[in-house]
């Protein structure tokens, strides 16, 4: 008996020199804490291999990645094109981060959204065997338990999504809006970040399907199917142990001499309109219109990293971000002084971790957010117990997160007044919500988070079968 890992993207990315190819590990909080599992016997993740290539180049790749239990789902441009880019991040995603009006029904979308679950299923096909464990990941692969489920009647499955599930009236503008239903529905047990998430997810179900739906089962031609929240966590360890570096410790103290400001409101996000960076912006202008006192003592280090800017909504909104900064900075800045502090680039985990030990403040406000790691990323890095997050009520996050200063997104000026509120709060009080915070973030791993929906997958497999 195996475990099956399937996602779109594999835990490494494969990047071609000279026609040789080579695997690159990812960083990925999802890659470490399966890492204990797919690296283990037989046991297998399925993905693709994150680059696009001749046929020719299949071969090497595929015998690369099978000495490190990976399998490659090789892709060609038009599937990226309509499958990944089409109906996963123009319909799926606005829809399910509530951006509704941004979201493009294409029919061709959808048809290679089908084509392309299709041949995840068939490599699954190729090396499951009766009595494996498949556990499917993410809103690109909504159709594929029930398309195995129909191959294997007998598999256990179970599937994780990793975005938010939006409320029945959003859910419903989808024209597919069965199908994703009933491809998820294929799986024996299905998992979301939040009890909100779950909750749409029964009520999409019982409104649009003939299904039975008592509490979280789903009753499908006699085949029950169960539904629960799994928060997701971080590698606490790893961001913990960074923070008592010694090179990182380096950092913090050149940074601080760089920066030389009494208060650094860190932000990290993607570059993406369900993160809330213009709001953010706005609030953090109206902070220093409100408070003059801040000007030259505050300063705003804000981290975007590139992400699908080739997709004209994204561009836009970078575009938007570089008007508003240089306006924000134009306006307030003094000689020696600019408030914000922009960067539109990834940063290595060294340096990552410096900041977010070097920032008294982090401010994560997304109009939307499944889950949100660099909430708990700070949190796990504040070894000192000290800082204040700020944290939009928005992101799946809050629901554990419940000691952050928590605010509405939209709210400009209530997130003006936390960051003001988190400028003037008293030591104590800082560790009094720190404290338990980390806490959460230490016993709720990633490690806890895999082992808990793998026991909670064999125990509702065992149950359907003591119910036979
Ligand atoms: N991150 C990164 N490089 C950077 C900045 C951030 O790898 O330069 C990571 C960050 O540490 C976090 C992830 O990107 O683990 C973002 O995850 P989150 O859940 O906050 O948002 P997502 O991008 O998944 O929507």
């Amino acid at each position: 008996m195996k475990t099956i890992i399937v996602s779109n993207r594999l835990p490494v990315k494969m990047k071609e020199k000279d026609g040789e190819y080579i695997p690159m590990p990812s960083e990925g909080g999802l890659a470490t804490g399966l890492g204990s599992i797919y690296r283990q016997g037989d046991n297998v993740w399925i993905g693709w291999p994150g680059t696009v290539t001749a046929e020719e180049h299949y071969g090497q790749i595929e015998e690369k990645l099978k000495s490190q239990n990976l399998k490659p789902v090789f892709l060609t441009q038009e599937e990226i094109n309509n499958f990944y880019e089409g109906f996963s991040n123009e319909v799926l995603w606005p829809v399910f981060h509530y951006m509704s009006t941004y979201a493009r029904y294409e029919q061709q979308y959808w048809d290679y959204y089908v084509q392309v679950n299709q041949k995840f299923k068939a490599a699954i096909l190729e090396v499951a065997e009766p009595g494996d464990v498949i556990w499917i990941h993410d809103y690109q692969l909504l159709l594929l338990p029930q398309m195995i489920r129909e191959e294997q009647p007998d598999a256990t499955i179970g599937f994780f999504q990793h975005i938010p599930f939006p409320s029945y009236e959003l859910f419903r503008l989808i024209p597919w809006r069965n199908e994703l239903l009933e491809g998820m529905l294929g799986a024996d047990l299905l998992g979301f970040h939040t009890f909100d998430d779950a909750r749409h997810f029964l009520q999409a179900t019982s409104r649009l399907l003939p299904v039975i739906t008592s509490s979280n089962m789903i009753t499908v031609n006699d085949r029950s199917v169960v539904v629960e929240t799994f928060p997701m966590g971080i590698d606490y360890k790893k961001y913990e142990s960074l923070a008592h570096m010694p090179s990182v410790a380096h950092q913090v103290r050149n940074l601080r001499e760089r920066f030389q400001l009494q208060h650094i409101v860190l932000t990290i996000d993607r570059l993406d309109y369900s993160k809330g960076i213009l709001q953010r912006l706005q609030a953090f202008e109206l902070l220093l219109q409100l408070h003059p006192e801040y000007i030259e003592k505050i300063g705003m280090c804000m981290i975007v990293v590139p992400s699908r800017d080739n997709v004209q909504q994204y561009s836009a909104l970078r575009d938007d971000i570089d008007k508003l900064v240089g306006n924000i900075n134009a306006r307030y800045r003094t000689m020696g002084w600019a408030p914000i502090h922009y960067f539109y680039r990834s940063f290595p985990l060294e340096i990552l971790s410096a900041l977010y030990n070097l920032a008294d403040i982090c401010l994560v406000s997304p109009m939307r957010d499944g889950m949100n790691l660099v909430s708990k990323e700070y949190v796990a890095s504040r070894i000192h117990h000290d800082g204040v997050l700020i944290l939009s009520e928005m992101a799946g996050a809050s629901k554990e997160l419940i000691d952050a200063v928590i605010v509405n997104p939209n709210n400009i000026g209530a997130i003006a007044r936390a960051i003001d509120e988190a400028i003037n709060m008293p030591i104590l009080e800082q560790r009094r919500r720190m404290l338990p915070m980390r806490q959460i973030v230490e016993k709720f791993n990633i490690h806890h988070w895999v082992k808990l929906f793998m026991d909670t997958l064999n125990d509702v497999k065992r149950n359907q079968q003591s119910m036979l």
